[in-house]
């Protein structure tokens, strides 16, 4: 059976994606702690992120580091925080979260409620600083 992840790499369920190649893809958290909350995931099935291969863990790193850089590039902020739990979804991802403070990383806290126009604004300014 496809993971959600998967299916939203195949289309089968929308995504506000941020940009994609032939092994990785990235979209935003459907639940952020911060506008701009990304998922950065290989497009192969592996649950655990210390399970991927060395290859497409080091091509991972890379691409979720250009992601940030987008992501800092469109949304004001201190830094981009890096977080994996995995404990929901059973597909490798890595969280990246625009922070001013600790705070803003914290998965316990409420999450944003954000309207479809505003997610569509967020991911196409991130999608455009994508280099
Ligand atoms: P975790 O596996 O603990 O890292 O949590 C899974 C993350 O995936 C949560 O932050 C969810 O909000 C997010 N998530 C689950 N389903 C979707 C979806 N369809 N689109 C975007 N984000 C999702």
């Amino acid at each position: 059976m496809a993971t959600i992840f998967s299916k939203i790499v195949n289309g089968q369920i929308p995504a506000y994606k941020i940009a994609e190649d032939d092994r990785y893809y990235a979209f935003l958290d459907i639940n952020p702690l911060a506008e701009g909350h990304t998922l950065v995931i290989p497009k192969q099935e592996v649950d655990y992120l210390f399970d991927i291969d060395d290859d497409t863990l080091a091509g991972l790193t890379l691409f979720s580091k250009r992601v940030a850089k987008a992501i800092a590039r469109a949304i004001p902020c201190k830094r981009v925080g890096v977080a994996v739990l995995g404990l929901e979804v059973p597909h490798a991802h890595i969280h990246l979260v625009p922070l001013n403070r600790e705070s803003d990383i914290d998965f316990h806290k409420p999450k944003l409620q954000l309207t479809q126009e505003r997610f569509v604004e967020i991911a196409s300014a991130i999608a455009q600083e994508f280099k």
